[in-house]
């Protein structure tokens, strides 16, 4: 029999019908609608999609959200500057700066600038570092998407099962595999490295829970699929102008007993997260407040 679709769309639905209740909630109460900003340096055709679904999403729910645009040769300061400026502002609960960032800049010290509670891709450091011990409010948007999904499936046991983690960005693999084992799931990442040794097969056979995260269209062969494993797939591919994943799917559908698709898996649950991101950080920045007002009298 072929494996199950996971439908990502259908489930992101679900979350966002909660979450918009929760959104018409929080306005009632603090008379005030949560705002979301995108910080975007220059012009990038690969973040266009991901804009586009960040302002849709937010309409749908109910949230406000606004695209602060730099210009391409902004310096680093400019971009401190700019994100400073958003974390003192009252009426922003949320910051994203996105990527990928012109290459003049360090990427990768970016998001120690954004103030931990208005960081709702859980980018900082602080935030990273609270999956570590089970305690985070705000959690990597893709990666809890993958354990949503997981979460999803009727009857799945998630203790003692054995999952591998195919790519270990820090967007991606590295909390996924934290979040894994949170669940104690015996967790294997793999990468580049042990692409290179020509290991992964090896890796990929033994999985009950397969997630891969690479973005090279058709790494994944299907027959390495175990039989009745669970494969998540957060690849995007572009390949003669359609979205693919990394693994093959028709012949790994074969094997697996459930499989996300690409387009239409996790990436309409990535963004779902996202705004269950903000609705959280809305709630600790007014409990934030509430305790702040408190110690002033
Ligand atoms: P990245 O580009 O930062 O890292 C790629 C990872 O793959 C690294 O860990 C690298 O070591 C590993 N890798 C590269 N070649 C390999 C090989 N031959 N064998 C094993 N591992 C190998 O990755 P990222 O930012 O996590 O993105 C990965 C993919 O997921 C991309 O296609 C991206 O577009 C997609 N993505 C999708 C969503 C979504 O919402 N669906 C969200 C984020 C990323």
């Amino acid at each position: 029999m072929p494996a199950k679709l996971i439908d990502g769309k259908a489930l992101a639905a679900t979350i966002k019908e909660d979450i918009k209740k929760e959104v018409e909630g929080l306005k009632s109460k603090h008379k005030m609608t949560p705002k979301l900003v995108s910080v975007q340096v220059g012009e990038n055709p690969s973040s266009e999609v991901y804009l586009k679904s960040q302002r849709k999403n937010a309409e749908d729910l109910g949230i406000d959200y606004h695209i602060e645009k730099l210009a391409e040769e902004a310096s680093q300061d400019d971009l401190v500057r700019a994100i400073d400026k958003l974390n003192k502002d009252k009426g922003v609960n949320g910051i994203i700066v996105q990527m990928p960032l012109p290459s003049h800049i360090d990427a990768k010290s970016v998001p120690r600038y954004i103030l931990p509670a208005k960081d709702v891709e859980a980018v900082h450091p602080q935030n990273m570092g609270e999956i570590v011990f089970g305690n985070a409010k705000v959690l990597p948007c893709t990666a809890v998407a993958c354990m949503e999904i997981l979460d999803s499936i009727e009857g799945l046991k998630l203790y003692g099962k054995e999952a591998v983690v195919v790519g270990h960005s820090e967007i991606v693999g590295k909390p996924l595999a934290l979040l894994l084992l949170n669940r104690f799931v015996t967790t294997t990442v793999c990468h580049i490295a042990t692409g290179e040794r020509g290991d992964l097969p090896e890796f990929v056979k033994k999985a009950e829970i397969l997630i891969v995260a690479v973005g090279k269209a058709g790494l994944v062969k299907g027959e390495w699929i175990k039989q009745g494993a669970i494969v998540i797939d957060v690849g995007i591919n572009r390949v003669e102008g359609k979205l693919v994943g990394d693994v093959e799917f028709e012949k790994a559908q074969e094997r697996a007993s459930y499989i996300t698709p690409v387009p239409g898996g996790v990436g309409p649950l990535t963004v779902a997260m996202l705004m269950r991101n903000l609705v959280e950080a809305f709630k600790i920045q007014k409990s934030e407040d509430r305790r702040q007002k408190k110690s002033d009298l």
